[in-house]
Order: structure tokens, then C-alpha cells, then sequence
């Protein structure tokens, strides 16, 4: 089964690299991030949880 990054479509080989290849259309393929597109991820996730939560109001 191929594990390919939903963000960027790369695809990680066997050594566990991440190359831009397209499976096989007879490949079982998994979708997950790739260690780059995690991180990018998390980070905006959490910017986005920052910007959603109401500021401490300054008395
Ligand atoms: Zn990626």
C-alpha cells in the first residue's frame, strides 16, 4: 500500500522519502502528510485557533 501526503501528492518510498511520483492506479494508496505539510499544518492550525480566540480585554 502507497502512503501519499494529501497536501503536495507526494508519495513515500519504501527508504521513507517523500518523492513527487503518482501511484499506480492499481495501488491501494493511504492519505496522510508528509512531514513538511504536517508542520504546516499544525502551525496554521494553531494560528488559527489563536485568531479565533477573543482577545483578554485591557481593563
Ligand atoms: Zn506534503
Amino acid at each position: 500500500m502507497k502512503v501519499q501526503c494529501c497536501c503536495c501528492k507526494k508519495t513515500r518510498t519504501d527508504q521513507n522519502r517523500w518523492v513527487e511520483e503518482q501511484p499506480e492506479p492499481a495501488d491501494r494508496v493511504s492519505h496522510t502528510y508528509c512531514p513538511k505539510c504536517y508542520e504546516r499544518e499544525i502551525r496554521d492550525l494553531r494560528s488559527a485557533m489563536l485568531l479565533n480566540t477573543p482577545m483578554a480585554v485591557a481593563h
